[in-house]
């Protein structure tokens, strides 16, 4: 499996909160190897989550949005925590210049 330490921030539409995104199949990974973990703790230990992962969750933590673009350089935050939503990159699949340079293989497949 690839995976780029950069993720794209992006911004809801809704509010301009602030996440980074991930892809649904990263999302749908993330949220498996979680709950794979959270079945082998204890009850005790199973407390200190909010239960097992959902997909769900990858939405904006302010207002619950599902829309996002991607955020201009001075919209992201330095030092503040953000979390992931599922968001893919509608322009990715054509050939459109954008500012983000992305050097991938052609042929990269995406599984
Ligand atoms: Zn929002």
């Amino acid at each position: 499996m690839k995976q780029t330490m950069n993720k794209p921030t992006v911004v809801c539409t809704k509010c301009a909160w602030v996440s980074f995104a991930v892809t649904k199949a990263h999302a749908e990974a993330e949220v498996k190897t979680f709950n794979k973990y959270y079945a082998t703790l204890s009850k005790r230990d199973q407390e200190s989550y909010r239960g097992e992962a959902t997909i769900d969750s990858y939405t904006c933590q302010l207002c619950g949005g599902s829309t996002f673009r991607l955020a201009k350089p001075e919209e992201i935050p330095f030092g503040s925590t953000i979390n992931p939503v599922i968001w893919e990159d509608p322009d990715m699949n054509q050939n459109t210049p954008k500012t983000i340079q992305r050097q991938e293989d052609p042929d990269a497949d995406q599984g």
